[in-house]
């Protein structure tokens, strides 16, 4: 053995540790654990002033834990069979999910995804069930933690966002059309969001020069700041050709995004689009999960990527989105459309991820955003700012929600 060894290992002599104490246990009763221990599904309907007063579908989902904390999510299933449907699954799929402790959500989630694929493969009414009952957990676990959801995702990386009208236009005069925008900007909102090929008169969609002269005067309305979207409906069944012209000819008036001018697929229509134009283009939202994000994505052919939380597999789900989304150098948006539990969720993963831009809000209280919550959701002088109170920060107020039960809505309009 070399000297310098020798003399090295002499200076090290070994250190006596004290022998090893046994580790204290931890009472079982220090560590509470919550556990679910109800889970319903409740069908609701709702006339929406945004949209003509149309009768609208929700399934919201209601879970309560053992120690009485409740948490709340929604699935936005637009139908009445399709509510009915998903709180089938949901009543199912409780199973699952009674027992679990909530803090164990995103394990829950992925529980339900291994059932799903029986009956909710790509998608599907399956996904509705997994989106409110992933909604509603988040809730819960915000809640019992003390502190928001948002957080829980990593925390805000936006101090605001900026807030704009999303509705459908409700006059067949276009100047009526304008004053409507004006009136919806006046408490400050950023921009304006308008639905093509919706119900009423205002038929906007079918006819080029009409669709240019609304684009030019709503442009001259709301001044060079605000920003303009169109949202294009399933009735518009544009070609690629007739989508080429129209945004070309919207473009000279500042046209910030078309949505869905080619519907929800069409790769190649979308590539011929893109290449002629300079408008961002959006679509996405029709999408259930991760892998139809990933089919989008792929294309390239998307610049806004909508997602809906209520139907995309949640927070859990819309969070996936949104990270492969912040990944490919595109903006994320959340289609909130509907009650306050999904807005609330939209929040709380809008404001935890780079890639969203902005929140859409609708301009006309109705009821599943301004009587189901004790504190509506809104914008502050056109600015949405980071939830802070624990879980989704909404309180809902059950009344409201057993007025609006789908049974006793549909039962009343038939009788
Ligand atoms: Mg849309």
């Amino acid at each position: 053995m070399p000297a310098h060894s020798a003399s090295n290992t002499s200076r090290f002599e070994p250190v006596a540790f004290p022998p090893a104490e046994p580790p204290t246990p931890i009472p079982n009763e220090v560590i509470a654990v919550s556990r679910v221990e109800r889970v319903e599904a409740i069908p609701v309907s709702y006339p929406e002033p945004n949209d003509f007063n149309a009768l609208r579908h929700l399934c919201l989902v209601k879970i309560t834990t053992d120690d009485g904390v409740v948490g709340w999510g929604e699935a936005i299933t637009q139908f009445p069979e399709a509510s009915f449907a998903t709180k089938a699954i949901v009543d199912g799929m409780a199973e699952r999910v009674v027992g679990r402790d909530p803090l164990e959500n995103i394990a829950i989630w992925h529980a339900l995804r291994d059932q799903k694929w029986w009956y909710g493969y790509n998608g599907g009414i399956a996904s509705y069930a997994v989106a409110a009952i992933d909604i509603a957990l988040w809730d819960i676990k915000g809640k019992l933690l003390g502190t928001s959801v948002c957080n829980l995702l990593g925390g805000p990386v936006h101090e605001r966002l900026p807030a704009v009208a999303s509705c459908h236009a409700h006059h067949e005069d276009i100047g009526r059309m304008v004053e409507e925008a004006q009136e919806w900007v006046a408490p400050g909102l950023h921009g304006v969001k308008v639905g093509f090929g919706k119900r009423g008169n205002a038929r906007l969609g079918y006819e080029h020069d009409r669709d240019v002269a609304y684009m030019r005067r709503i442009r001259e309305g709301l001044g060079p700041e605000k920003l303009i979207m169109i949202d294009c409906g399933w009735a518009i069944k544009w070609d690629v050709k007739t989508a080429v012209r129209r945004v070309q000819a919207f473009e000279e008036y500042g046209l910030h995004w078309i949505e869905e001018p080619l519907g929800e697929w069409d790769p190649e229509g979308y590539r011929n689009l893109r290449s002629k134009t300079t408008s961002l283009i959006a679509y996405g939202e029709k999408e259930w999960d991760l892998a139809g994000y990933e089919r989008v994505l792929a294309t390239g052919t998307v610049d806004v990527v909508g997602v809906d939380p209520a139907r995309a597999e949640g927070i859990t789900g819309f969070k996936k989105v949104a990270d492969r989304v912040e990944a490919s150098r595109r903006q994320v948006n959340a289609h909130a459309w509907s009650s306050a539990i999904c807005s609330a969720a939209s929040l709380a993963v809008s404001f935890s991820t780079p890639a969203a831009k902005l929140v859409e809000v609708k301009p006309l209280a109705n009821p599943m955003q301004h009587e189901l919550v004790a504190e509506p959701i809104d914008h502050v002088d056109g600015w949405m700012y980071p939830p802070t109170r624990p879980g989704l920060g909404i309180d809902v107020i059950e009344e409201v929600v057993d007025r609006h039960r789908s049974e006793v809505i549909l039962e009343n309009r038939r009788s």
